[in-house]
């Protein structure tokens, strides 16, 4: 039989790389980010900015979100 050594050679292989396969294969599907980063509005230029570098202004119940202090100035001079 010279088949045998062959067939053992293939169940070594599989054994060998099937901890390799799977893991590559739950690596993949990278869960997100659980946090995206907010958008909000500014409401004097209407542009969406991002929330963590975005100005704040206002107090806890009415605050809002500026792109810059040019922005924000407009805002509290109305
Ligand atoms: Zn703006």
């Amino acid at each position: 039989m010279r088949l045998l050594p062959i067939i053992l050679w293939v169940a070594v292989a599989i054994v060998l790389l099937l901890p390799l396969l799977r893991r590559v294969l739950a690596a993949s599907p990278r869960p997100r980010r659980s946090l995206p980063d907010e958008l909000v509005k500014d409401p004097v230029c209407q542009t969406y900015v991002v929330k963590s570098r975005a100005i704040r202004r206002g107090e806890a119940d009415q605050v809002r979100y500026f792109c810059s202090e040019e922005c924000a100035r407009l805002d509290a001079g109305r």
